[in-house]
């Protein structure tokens, strides 16, 4: 898959792209490229936002930049874009993210990641050049660039080869493998540290009986997320 962001900070994306996982798919042939409005502004001295009308604090990434570093990428005016390729604006309010929406951007060829900055987007571009708006929780950071990172690992793990073994991001915390659940505890060694005990069942040697214990641990996080509104721990 190919992933444009459009982020006024592309050097905060060096360290995400060095990252193992994500290196080992952009080896494979998928791409993950940064675009810059300011280097595509039609406006003096690298300007990208301005004072919102009706008066407030803060700035706003203008409509008129956005659709001119868009044109820059795509050669075509923005509004057919979203016809075409998933272009998805990062935005508090939007449609959370989740195992089910990964999935759906992994399947994607074509991804288009814009990331906000000061008090957001001009709503038009929301209206007018995207397909998506994704928030990746309730609370507001100060940046789209930490959610695409958020998004983008989220999605691109799931690209065969990106982790050390295939099945890492089978059996995932709420993946449809395990039916939405969270995932079952983990022990490694020392079987037992300081008087605390790793399960039985863990070093019993059997399959079968390891693979039901597993699924039930799931099921029961599962049920306490459920009713405690999810906050139950993931151990
Ligand atoms: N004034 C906006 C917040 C702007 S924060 C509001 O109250 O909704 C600046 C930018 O950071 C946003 O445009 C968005 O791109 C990004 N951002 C902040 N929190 C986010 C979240 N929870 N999910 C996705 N993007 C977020």
């Amino acid at each position: 898959m190919n992933v444009d962001i459009f982020t006024l900070f592309p050097e905060a994306f060096e360290w995400f792209i060095s990252q193992r996982h994500v290196s080992n798919v952009l080896a494979q042939g998928h791409t993950l490229a940064c675009v810059n409005p300011r280097d595509h502004t039609p406006l003096g001295a690298g300007q990208v936002d301005d004072t919102p009308f009706g008066g407030g604090a803060g700035m706003v990434l203008r409509v008129d930049v956005m659709e001119a570093s868009l044109r820059a990428r795509y050669g075509c005016d923005p509004v057919t874009l979203p016809s075409r390729r998933r272009v998805i604006a990062l935005s508090p309010p939007g449609r959370p993210l989740d195992d089910a929406l990964a999935d759906e951007l992994a399947a994607e060829p074509e991804v288009t990641v814009l990331c906000g900055r000061y008090e957001g987007f001009d709503e038009r571009i929301i209206e007018h050049f995207t397909s998506d708006v994704v928030s990746i929780g309730p609370y507001v950071v100060s940046g789209g660039e930490l959610p695409a990172m958020v998004l983008c690992d989220a999605v691109l793990r799931k690209l065969p080869g990106a982790l050390g073994h295939a099945d890492s991001a089978i059996e995932e915390s709420f993946s449809p493998a395990l039916g939405g659940d969270p995932e079952y505890p983990h022990y490694t060694r020392p079987a037992e540290y300081r008087g605390w005990r790793v399960p039985d069942v863990l070093l019993s040697g059997h399959h079968e009986e390891i693979r039901r214990w597993r699924r039930e641990q799931s099921a029961a996080r599962g049920r306490l997320g459920r009713e405690d509104g999810g906050t139950a721990s993931d151990g």
